[in-house]
């Protein structure tokens, strides 16, 4: 992985973003002969967040991209997933199918499958996009803060919540939700003492609190948390704070749910702490402009109340490579002779397919966010309880994992 650089990128697409999706990208553009090159601010590969629940659908897209074999072997597939209430009361249950595919996994480890699928000198670390400009005919320029000036064929942001790229675009920021998440990993050297594959998700009273729990290899157990706080204080809320936050919060949760025990073996390195923000799209128009388009959190950043931030963002590097490929094959012999019109309605295609799903996902992200963790009072919470027993009765836990698409 190159760190240093002369980075030619006219005859090329340029990925801001060396997270999940713009990973993703970069190896689903070279499995369709796409000539790519990320540029990544970490000076090292790194995905902040611990570990990852991931759905059937990013799993189809991690077989697109020939990486979800390696992960499959190091990570469990869970078998059910119960909600309960932080007394242990069972409010409902739901056995997944042999169709459902769901599995926690490290999120270094997907970082690191991802960016070892990428082909030599693909991926630029320590490159921090220090401004991006797009001109009135839809051509981006991208000045990194080494100086160095990059004026790609295709820009793409994959750049996250922050995007350089969606503000360029002039797409406003996004807000706030009024909850900050702490996620951790709980790490056991001689493996995860009474290990079980179902994952639990455990609610508060009136106070509102919210706790996931799922295993993801032989020695490493998931453990999240969200609570709602005023954006100020959320503003100061830092890994130094979330440790003693879980200690506290593990006090008000019945000892079925062990969590002194995963709170005593986080380490410090190991726990991240987010305020969460979002923005839905919107439904039926394209987010991107001339040959500049987005993806993942930089197109629509979401709360991880449906687990499918990180799926979206893997299926959109599957649908970008699958709308360049076909655009490619009707008119050029290579990307570098593609036309500027043909790559500008392949990139608005692209977007238009992914513009009502990211919009319903976000949206019902944000539903949820508000169904089981916000503050209310003991009525509110018997309504909420009553509410999810009789849902998840009759609906399937797992939402939006039908899709499909081949990179071929
Ligand atoms: C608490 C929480 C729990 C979650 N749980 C789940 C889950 O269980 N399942 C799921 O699917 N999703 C989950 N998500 C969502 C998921 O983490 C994101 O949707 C996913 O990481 C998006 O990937 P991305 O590549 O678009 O963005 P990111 O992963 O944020 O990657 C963006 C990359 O761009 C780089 N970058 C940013 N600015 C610059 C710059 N100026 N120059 C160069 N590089 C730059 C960053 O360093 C980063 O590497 C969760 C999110 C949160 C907050």
């Amino acid at each position: 992985m190159a760190d240093t650089m002369d980075l030619d990128v006219s005859d090329k697409v340029l990925i801001c973003g060396g997270g999940i999706g713009g990973l993703a990208l970069g190896v689903a553009l070279a499995k369709v002969g796409i000539p790519a090159l990320i540029v990544e601010r970490g000076k090292q590969l790194r995905s902040a967040g611990a570990g990852i629940r991931l759905q059937t659908n990013a799993w189809h897209a991690l077989e697109q991209l020939g990486v979800a074999k390696r992960l499959r072997e190091q990570h469990f597939r869970q078998e059910s997933i119960e909600v309960r209430r932080n007394t242990g009361l069972l409010l409902g249950r739901s056995v997944y199918t042999e169709d459902d595919e769901n599995r926690g996994v490290v999120r270094n480890e997907l970082v690191l499958a991802l960016a070892e699928a990428l082909p030599e000198g693909c991926l630029h670390l320590g490159c921090n996009v220090e401004t991006v400009a797009i001109d009135d005919a839809g051509n981006g320029t991208v000045t990194l803060s080494s100086g160095q000036v990059l004026r790609p064929k295709l820009l793409v942001g994959a750049d996250g919540v922050n995007s350089k790229v969606t503000k360029a675009l002039g797409i406003a920021p996004t807000a706030y939700s009024g909850h900050v998440g702490i996620r951790a990993i709980a790490r056991f050297d001689e493996g995860v003492p009474e290990l079980d594959t179902v994952t639990k998700v455990i609610l508060g009273g009136p106070e509102g609190s919210f706790d996931l729990l799922f295993p993801l290899t032989r020695q490493t157990q998931y453990y999240a948390s969200v609570f709602e706080l005023p954006e100020h204080e959320a503003k100061d809320f830092h890994q130094d704070k979330a440790l003693h936050y879980l200690k506290e919060n593990s006090k008000h949760i019945h000892p079925m749910f062990r969590i002194p025990l995963w709170v005593d073996n986080i380490r410090p390195e190991e726990i991240y702490a987010h305020q969460l923000v979002d923005r839905i799209p919107p439904k039926d128009e394209a987010w991107g402009k001339g040959c500049v388009t987005l993806m993942g959190d930089a197109a629509h950043p979401t709360t991880p109340f449906l687990g499918q931030g990180g799926g979206m963002a893997l299926e959109d590097s599957v649908e970008i490579a699958l709308a360049l490929q076909k655009a490619l094959k009707s008119s050029a012999a290579s990307f570098k002779d593609m036309p500027s019109d043909v790559l500008v309605k392949a990139l608005r295609e692209y977007e238009l397919i992914r513009a009502p799903r990211t919009h319903d996902m976000v949206a019902l992200a944000r539903y949820n966010v508000n169904l089981v963790c916000c503050k209310r009072t003991w009525l509110g919470v018997w309504l909420r309880d009553w509410f999810i027993r009789v849902a998840s009765y009759f609906t399937k836990v797992s939402f939006y994992t039908d899709w499909d698409a081949k990179l071929t």
